[in-house]
Formats: C-alpha cells, structure tokens, sequence
C-alpha cells in the first residue's frame, strides 16, 4: 500500500523551476535513496513534503488524504495531522542549542500533549539507548560531535513515532570519520522496516541499505530502479555520467 503520493509536483523560485514534475509512490517499508547533483532539486522536494516549502502545483496524498490537491492545500488543522506523521532530520541537525540532549527530544511530544510525562520520559530514554547516547542525555548540543548531534536528531524525529522519516544529506556535515555511526543508526532502522526517504550522497550505504534508488536530475526524477541494477546498469545518460563523476 501507498503511504505517500507525489504527483506532478511543481515549484519555483521566481523564474527559477526547481521541480518541474516529479511523481513518485513511497510504499510501507520502502528504503528510497533519492541522489542526483547538488542544485537538482532534492532538498526542496523533500521540504515540500513536510510543508517546509509551498508548492505551486501537483498532489501530495499523505495515507488516504490529500496535502495538497491538484495546487490546493488541505486546511491548517488537516496539513498538522499530515505532517506530523512524517519526520525529518537535516543536514545540519537542527537541534534546539538552548536545551539538553534529553529536553530535544522531550519538546515536541510535550507540546503535542495528549501523553503523560513518564511515558515521554520512557521513550526518550530507550530512543537515546537505541542511538548509542543514554551517556549524553544531560549535555547541550554544543558539547557534542557532529556524529552524535545527528544521532540525538535521529532519536527527536522518532519521538513523535513518525510513519515515514525523511532525510536530508544526513552525513554530509560531518567528518568522514563521523558518518559510519550515523549511517549504522539509519541501517538499523531499516533493518526494523522504518518507510524512510534518504537524500544521500554516500553511494555505498545507498547501494547497500536502500531497496530503491531514484535519481533526480534538473528537478525531475529521470530513473529509478533496484539499487543493484541501477548502480551497475543506468539506463539514462545523465545517471551514467552522475555516477562516473561521484
Ligand atoms: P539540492 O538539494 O538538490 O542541492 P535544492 O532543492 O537545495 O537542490 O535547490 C534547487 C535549486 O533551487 C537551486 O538552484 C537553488 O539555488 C534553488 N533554491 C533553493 N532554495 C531557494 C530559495 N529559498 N530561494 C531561491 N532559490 C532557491
Ligand atoms: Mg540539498
């Protein structure tokens, strides 16, 4: 079954086209790695998912309800309980400097209401064990390594118990020597059949971890296939010359 639908999907920055018509199915379960050059349009595309971005025309079906139809959003009300089921982690982490490695994670939920304390207070602390960090659960973001910045961003997004986690270039800020223990976090969610969207960079893991890869190029998706066989046999131009260049 289809937990996402993304059809035609349209939006500009001026005269600018960043995505021209991008259409794709993300199924329960699905691993999607989505790679294409810097500049294709990627980020936007995953934005717009989570209502980062607005966009100008094109469909997003969230389960069964419309985000947005045909260019008309759903109403402020029924674009939060859409959006809430998604989550999301950036490239830059985007953790809350002001508060601990524990609070981060306890925000979101406390705000939503509707939970008693102890048992957001459970969830963080197993979440902060599954990522490796139940040691940092006290310190600020400042006084930690990119690696673990990420993976206390990891455990945030899965506080809210999202249906579909996205990703933005998880690793590309962070030092080489950095990306294994986030890469290994995000393998283990797929090995526990997380529906997740990775905008990545790292070829490797894509092969490896996703069970579809979907290149975009000049804000469209111009293939997808198996990672297998879209690695070892492009059929377009443009992904053949993309991965000879990476
Ligand atoms: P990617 O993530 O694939 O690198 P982006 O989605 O970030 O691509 O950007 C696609 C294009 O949209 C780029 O040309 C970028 O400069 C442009 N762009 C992105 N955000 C904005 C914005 N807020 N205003 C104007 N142009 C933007
Ligand atoms: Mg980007």
């Amino acid at each position: 079954m289809a937990i996402m639908r993304v059809s035609n999907l349209k939006k500009s920055y001026g005269n600018l086209e960043v995505l021209k018509n991008v259409t794709f199915e993300i199924e329960k379960n699905d691993v999607v790695a989505i790679i294409g050059p810097s500049g294709s349009g990627k980020s936007t595309m995953l934005r717009s998912l989570v209502y980062l971005e607005q966009i100008n025309g094109g469909s997003i079906q969230v389960g069964t309800e419309y985000l947005v139809q045909d260019g008309t959003y759903a109403t402020s009300q029924e674009i939060k309980r859409m959006t809430s089921k998604m989550g999301m982690v950036f490239q830059h982490f985007n953790l809350f400097p002001h508060l601990t490695v524990k609070e981060n994670l306890e925000l979101a939920p406390k705000i939503v209401k509707g939970e008693g304390e102890a048992e957001i207070r459970k969830r963080s602390e197993e979440l902060l064990a599954k990522v490796g960090l139940s040691d940092k659960a006290g310190a600020y973001p400042a006084k930690l390594s990119g690696g673990q910045k990420q993976r206390v961003a990891i455990a945030r997004a899965l506080m809210m118990k999202p249906e579909i986690l996205l990703f933005d270039e998880p690793t590309s800020a962070l030092d080489p020597e950095l990306t294994g223990e986030v890469l290994q976090v995000i393998k283990q969610l797929a090995e526990e059949h997380m529906t997740m969207i990775v905008v990545t960079h790292e070829m490797g893991f894509a092969r490896e971890v996703a069970n579809r890869v979907m290149f975009m190029d000049n804000g469209e998706f111009i293939e997808s296939g198996e990672p297998e066989s879209f690695f070892t046999n492009p059929k377009t131009e443009r992904a053949k010359a993309f991965l000879q260049r990476v």
